[in-house]
């Protein structure tokens, strides 16, 4: 049988802004490519417009290049785009969706009409920092652990008000609580897109305890991820270690709030038998194990859909 997934965090735009030969189609330089995911049957696959530091300083031209790689590569080889909540009832006759989402605000240079240009151009989810500090927050690496910029909770209020989800996946420890009073104001619940337990493998990128409560309490969703520093401190990596991290955070109560998000693409270690998007039936079979088919469902599809069905934008929606 087989078993719908949807993964909340690839980095694919980011690999192919560096080699214009990338085919997405099929290429054994991608993680994630067209056959990838329909082997591993993913029926949504989130993809992260990340700028590498080789790029330079951040501009919001190396957004809008990305936008047209996912564009003329991704939707050209068809993947077909998700941008509101009323297309999820439509058939999708065998072509996975695509997410469109902005990993660090770095690119929007402080300027809120470019995060509005970015919703006009289809990105719905925003993970405000990278791991280092930019004009908005500091990131989970910046060792004085600041919080928002006055801008930056400008730049949050602004998301909210359109429609975009914001992602604390590299945000500092400082930085989610300030979101979480906002998302509270709001009524906006944030996602961790690729972040896993602190408790099981304490790394500063994985979430601690309280943080997950706090997701799980707002009716956010975690998505675990694949990289073995983020599931295991030392030696190697096994899918079992992985399944310690959804252990932990269904022991926190978080059975309806848990997803995936791979990292593929924006990784260069892999879990053994973890090492691309058509790795997901081996995943499936190791979660059947040890957990009843209906949560493994929920894990690797439900949780993230009936989010998406709630926190999509609307279509109507004025701008
Ligand atoms: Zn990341």
């Amino acid at each position: 049988m087989k078993y719908e997934v949807i993964d909340f965090h690839c980095d694919a735009l980011s690999k192919m802004q560096f080699n214009d030969h990338i085919n997405f189609q099929k290429d054994s330089r991608l993680d994630v490519d067209l056959e990838k995911l329909k082997q591993g049957n993913v029926s949504l696959q989130v993809f992260a417009i990340y700028l590498s530091e080789r790029l330079g300083s951040p501009r919001f031209s190396h957004v809008l290049d990305q936008i047209q790689i996912y564009q003329e590569k991704v939707v050209k080889s068809g993947i077909r785009p998700l941008c509101w909540q009323e297309e999820m009832d439509q058939q999708t006759k065998g072509q996975p969706w695509g997410l469109l989402s902005l990993e660090g605000a770095d690119g929007l240079e402080a300027n809120l009409q470019y995060l509005r240009i970015s919703f006009e151009q289809g990105i719905r989810f925003l993970g405000i920092t990278w791991n280092y500090a930019n004009w908005a927050a500091d990131g989970v690496l910046e060792p004085r652990n600041g919080g928002f910029t006055k801008k930056g909770l400008e730049l949050v209020q602004a998301c909210h008000h359109l429609g975009i989800i914001l992602d604390v996946s590299h945000l500092s420890v400082k930085g989610f609580w300030e979101l979480v009073t906002q998302a509270k104001q709001a009524d906006r619940p944030f996602i961790a897109s690729h972040s896993n337990a602190y408790r099981i493998c304490p790394h500063p990128r994985n979430l601690h305890d309280e943080q997950i409560q706090a997701i799980i309490s707002l009716g956010g969703r975690i998505g675990i991820t694949f990289f073995p520093n983020f599931v295991k401190t030392n030696g190697p990596v096994q899918l079992s270690d992985l399944l310690r991290h959804i252990e932990h955070i269904c022991s926190l109560g978080g059975e309806q709030h848990l997803m995936f998000g791979s990292d593929f693409d924006g990784i260069d270690a892999y879990i053994s038998g973890l090492e691309d998007a058509a790795s997901y039936p081996y995943l499936v079979s190791e979660l059947l194990k040890h957990y009843p088919e209906a949560l493994v469902k929920r894990w690797l599809f439900g949780n993230a859909e009936s989010f998406l069905r709630i926190h999509l934008p609307k279509r109507k929606k004025t701008l």
